[in-house]
């Protein structure tokens, strides 16, 4: 009989342990992609570029003269439905880690073995199962350190080859049609803009990796940093939606080390960085939804969306050009270089004393790379309240930031066309996408600062002392 195979954020053929078990178990194989009520809650981008990555892989099945079957409902019925219509007697899937999809997987596979069936989860995702990474007293690691000394000498498992085949079933079940899902509608404007700016699918990622391995990880440590520089791998955006496995951008990476490139180890960390959100998402699951450090519930953020100073760290016009630029790189590109998150994560959370989880709403709907493990991560780690936090005292200086880090202002022209006379294109591609409601045009003022770092900085000390930190 028939076996499900259940894609979800595992959208490519390599290196991929669910679909290769299902190949080596000689069953005809059913690639199926469901668009659930967690796809219906995705933000704007995120939905949109799901939906990039979902054609990419239908097509790559296409090619091997599989199909992708997509059906709308919820996951559980959905998949009965399938097996009756098809007479399948397996569902195999990779395991994902944030509590919303654990949630809905323990369900499924419950369910799918109360009914006799079998039901399997794979690894993928990660490099390391979070059960397998322990502390040397037992428990998972909350600082990262020395959880990234205790897993670099790990043996990871070679990448596993793209199935020759993918065995196919006598009859194909009825798929739904994916122009009708949707998946950009809620970006209104600019969806072009936005998927110019992507870059989709197993091959795509596969000549990313490829390209900044041999581009740009030998200069990875100084250039990372630079968010006019084009010096990161990219590669987050394919990395969510699985379109490439993290090992093969581990041995990429340790192939690089190995050939004399030292600042491939960086990169390394950098995967190790991403392995730690999923660990602390799997051991603590409220890190997504509340305080991981409980004591900061008590802590007066601001959480009125409505305020004027949320909108205008929204629509990027705080008067901070560093914060605006790199408002505006998100709501264009669907990106925002790491720098630009930590910048306009700490205005918010201490210049602004707004509560994270505006933040974390905000780039929920508007990152193509969104996860919600290294996302929710990255905001606690910003405000203070989550793991290995930055402390309350290192309120970053977005001014001296600028400096630092984009001393010839090339990030900004990019991105702020107020006050230029010759604008460039990516700066003015902004009010192309931006919804006309805001008001916005080239030939504004650029703002004065709605609340100067100095002051914010002082406000934002004011606040933790108070609180008896
Ligand atoms: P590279 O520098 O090339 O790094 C390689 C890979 O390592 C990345 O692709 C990514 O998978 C991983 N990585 C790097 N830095 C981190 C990090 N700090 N945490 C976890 N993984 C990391 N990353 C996301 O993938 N999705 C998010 O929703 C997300 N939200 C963030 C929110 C905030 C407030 C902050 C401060 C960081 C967030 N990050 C998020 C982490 C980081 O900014 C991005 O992973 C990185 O900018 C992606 O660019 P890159 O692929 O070129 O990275």
């Amino acid at each position: 009989s028939p076996i499900l195979m259940w894609f979800r954020r595992d959208l490519r053929l390599g290196d991929h342990e669910a679909l290769s078990a299902a190949v080596a178990a000689g069953h005809p194989v059913i690639p199926v992609f469901i668009y659930d009520e967690l796809t219906e809650t995705l933000g704007a981008a995120p939905k949109m570029r799901l939906g990039l990555s979902v054609s990419d892989l239908a097509k790559s099945l296409q090619e091997k003269g599989s199909r992708l079957i997509l059906r709308r409902g919820e996951a559980l019925t959905v998949l009965r439905d399938l097996i009756a219509e098809t007479g399948a007697g397996a569902v195999y899937w990779s395991r994902m880690y944030d509590p919303q999809t654990r949630e809905r997987d323990t369900k499924v596979k419950t369910a799918l073995k109360e009914d006799g069936l079998e039901a399997e989860s794979f690894t993928g995702h990660v490099l390391f199962e979070p059960w397998t990474v322990e502390t040397k007293t037992g428990g998972f690691y909350k600082v990262y350190t020395p959880m990234w000394k205790s897993v670099r000498d790990n043996d990871v498992p070679d990448a596993l080859p793209t199935p020759a085949t993918i065995p196919v079933p006598d009859s194909w079940p009825a798929s739904d049609d994916m122009e009708e899902w949707q998946m950009s509608a809620a970006m209104q404007r600019g969806a072009d803009i936005l998927a110019s700016h992507c870059t989709v699918g197993e091959t795509a990622a596969s000549h990313r990796l490829g390209a900044f391995i041999a581009n740009h990880v030998a200069n990875y440590v100084k250039n990372r940093d630079l968010p006019a520089v084009d010096g990161t791998s990219g590669l987050s955006e394919n990395l969510t939606y699985g379109e490439i496995s993290p090992r093969k951008c581990w041995h990429a990476g340790w192939r690089a080390l190995h050939d004399g490139k030292g600042d491939a180890e960086t990169f390394l960390k950098e995967l190790v960085w991403r392995e730690f959100a999923y660990h602390l998402a799997y051991h603590t699951p409220r890190i997504t939804t509340g305080n991981w450090k409980e004591d900061w519930d008590s802590f007066p953020w601001n959480t009125d969306e409505r305020l004027a100073e949320v909108k205008a760290w929204k629509q990027g016009r705080t008067g901070i050009r560093f914060v605006d630029a790199a408002m505006r790189e998100m709501y264009v590109t669907g990106r925002m270089h790491n720098r630009g998150r930590m910048i306009v994560a700490s205005y918010l959370t201490k210049h602004l004393l707004c509560h994270w989880k505006i933040g974390l709403d905000w780039f929920a709907d508007c990152l193509i790379d969104w996860d919600p493990c290294s996302n929710a991560m990255g905001w606690q780690w910003s405000a203070g309240s989550g793991p290995d936090a930055t402390p309350y005292f290192r309120v970053f200086n977005p001014v001296t930031q600028l400096d630092k880090f984009d001393k010839d202002r090339a990030y900004v022209k990019k991105w702020i066309a107020e006050g230029t006379k010759t604008p460039s294109a990516t700066a003015l591609s902004y009010y192309d996408m931006i919804p006309l409601s805001w008001g916005m045009t080239a030939q504004d003022r650029y703002p004065d600062p709605i609340v100067p770092a100095d002051v914010g900085r002082k406000r934002a000390l004011d606040a933790y002392q108070d609180r008896g930190f």
